[in-house]
């Protein structure tokens, strides 16, 4: 395993990180669940994804219990939660300081820690002032129940209005943002977040990196029976990964996954690894919902050297058409 540096803070975060959503308390039993994070923390993974909305807290549940039984020092591992889609009443969601200062204290009681080595503004919050979710962020980090904040999606507008309200008041700002990130979504990261990394040093964490499974080729030909988009309440994913939309995608999946033979390797791990390859990239968040699947990803490492400018531009003019 390599490690990369949250942004500009101290925090070192395994390259490849694992994360919790659609499966944990969901798609996959609690036992498949310990064999996969025991997977990634015997591969030198350290920090392991979650949120209050996977499977509606269910996937805290899970992942706390198998903290709590793995023996694993806690300064070995970081673990996140997520605030935005809590429950059904008003305060139970968005970033409210009640919802924000709530939600951080059940996440940690489902996950059985003291404290959240990050936490995550799931969605920006139009109803709630910048200034308030900031305030209520920097507060729990003062009482020792947070150590890091960050956003999810949010713009770089909002991440600007953050810095300037926590420059402005002396306030623990924003350290890291977790997009999505993969060869099919490239410029969120790549054009919109990449000023606040190299300016404010933000890290990011970044999400689906193989677009939920579309760039293994899995989807070519349809949807293979246990996969994702079977999963019912996904069905707003497989309209958006499957059909003729996807078309010029799978497209150019095939044409990747050529390059992927080509140099004695698999397209999980070609996917994965391009990720990597953008120095903006603290950690590249895995799913999987089998532990064949993480340990193949998880080889995305050795792909690394392999990515040289030439291949990284035949890659480049494959996926630029077909991304956003
Ligand atoms: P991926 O895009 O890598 O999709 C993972 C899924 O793809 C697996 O569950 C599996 O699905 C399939 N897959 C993975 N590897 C293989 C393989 N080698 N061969 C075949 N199929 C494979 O990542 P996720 O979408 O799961 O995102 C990773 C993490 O990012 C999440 O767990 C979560 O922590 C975070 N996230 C954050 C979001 C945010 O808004 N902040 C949003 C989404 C994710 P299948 O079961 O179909 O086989």
């Amino acid at each position: 395993m390599i490690h990369r540096r949250l942004g500009r803070s101290g925090l070192k975060v395994s390259a490849l990180s694992f994360g919790a959503w659609v499966t944990f308390g969901n798609q996959i039993g609690d036992s498949v669940a310990r064999e996969l994070m025991h997977t990634a923390y015997d591969a030198g993974v350290n920090f392991f994804d979650n949120a209050e909305g996977y499977a509606a807290g269910k996937a805290e549940l899970v992942m706390g219990d198998i903290l709590k039984k793995s023996g694993w020092a806690r300064s070995s591992y970081i673990v996140s939660s997520k605030v935005f889609w809590g429950g059904q009443r008003p305060n139970e969601t968005g970033l409210c300081r009640k919802h924000v200062i709530e939600a951080c204290h059940a996440a940690r009681a489902r996950l059985q820690v003291d404290y959240l080595d990050l936490y995550f503004c799931h969605r920006p919050d139009p109803e709630t002032p910048i200034e308030e979710t900031c305030r209520a962020m920097h507060d729990l980090i003062f009482q020792g129940h947070v150590l890091y904040w960050g956003t999810s999606e949010w713009t770089a507008a909002q991440l600007a209005e953050a810095y300037a309200v926590c420059d402005r008041l002396g306030l623990h700002g924003p350290v890291m943002e977790q997009p999505q990130y993969n060869l099919f979504n490239r410029f969120n990261v790549e054009k919109n977040l990449a000023p606040h990394c190299e300016t404010r040093g933000l890290g990011t964490t970044i999400w689906s990196p193989l677009a939920s499974g579309l760039l293994t080729g899995k989807y070519n030909d349809g949807v293979p029976a246990g996969s994702r988009l079977e999963i019912p309440g996904l069905e707003w994913l497989r309209d958006r990964l499957t059909g003729p939309a996807v078309g010029p995608q799978v497209a150019a999946v095939k044409a990747l996954a050529a390059i992927a033979r080509e140099l004695g390797t698999t397209l999980p791990r070609l996917g994965v690894a391009w990720c990597l390859k953008n120095p903006h990239v603290s950690t590249v968040i895995l799913g999987a919902s089998r532990a064949s699947q993480l340990t193949e990803n998880l080889g995305a490492l050795d792909v690394l050297p392999l990515l040289t400018p030439e291949i990284m531009a035949k890659i480049d003019t494959i996926s630029r058409p077909v991304a956003s």
